[in-house]
């Protein structure tokens, strides 16, 4: 099953999609942990994107098109993916049609999770993600184990460099200037599935690995 979630910056989709990713057993593709590794790697396609992340500003459309095309390439693809901050406009998404059909294959089904602005501020003021494995934490509703330290590879927490106010608010400013047209293309093609991300992240869960059973009986366990 492929698998888009969609949601303003902070409404939880990349916690969601990684777990839901361990209970299907799908990949989990996230564009812009993508093109963080880029950047941290300080590849040519890290070293343009840059300037335009810690600004809050999308990346140019080909430069991410041509990384994602790289990675629907891998074998582990076949069974499905969650896809993660892909698409961001219409563009993008006509884009990620085109890749797929050349493949012979399809979106299934778009998740929408909207938060609202008073969770995504407290969310992404308080986000603590580890740079090894890339494990998300907050410093309130999710601490880690140890105070700063990632429970799972032990290496050291931070904040990531775009969530500080000034790039948080012209990244909700890109995102609201395109959801609306995004949203209105995958309800016309009755794609769209709308869930909170207001509520507690294990009862999103559970309310995502149900609509997904209900619509692939391949997943139910
Ligand atoms: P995210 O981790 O999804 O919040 O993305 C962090 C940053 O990476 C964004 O603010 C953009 O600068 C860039 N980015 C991620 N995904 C895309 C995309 N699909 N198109 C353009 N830029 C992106």
């Amino acid at each position: 099953m492929k698998i888009v979630l969609l949601g303003p910056p902070g409404a939880g989709k990349g916690t969601q999609a990684k777990r839901l990713a361990q209970r299907l057993i799908l990949p989990h593709i996230s564009t812009g942990d993508l093109l963080r590794e880029n950047v941290k790697h300080v590849t040519p396609l890290g070293k343009k994107a840059e300037d335009y992340m810690e600004k809050g500003l999308l990346v140019p459309d080909e430069l991410v098109a041509e990384m994602l095309m790289r990675r629907f390439d891998s074998p582990d693809m076949k069974k499905g993916f969650i896809l993660d901050g892909y698409p961001r406009n219409i563009s993008q998404a006509k884009t990620l049609d085109e890749m797929l059909k050349k493949k012979d294959d399809k979106i299934d089904v778009v998740i929408y999770l909207d938060a609202s602005e008073r969770i995504i501020i407290q969310r992404l003021g308080g986000r603590l993600v580890c740079r090894v494995c890339g494990a998300n934490f907050h410093e309130k509703n999710m601490p880690p184990k140890k105070k700063g330290i990632c429970d799972f590879c032990e290496e050291k927490l931070a904040h990531r460099s775009d969530d500080n106010a000034e790039t948080i608010r012209k990244r909700l400013e890109v995102y609201r200037n395109e959801v609306a047209s995004l949203i209105q293309y995958y309800d016309e093609q009755k794609k769209l599935y709308r869930l909170s991300g207001d509520e507690d992240p294990e009862l999103v869960l559970d309310k995502t690995v149900q609509l997904v059973e209900k619509l692939d009986d391949t997943f139910k366990v």
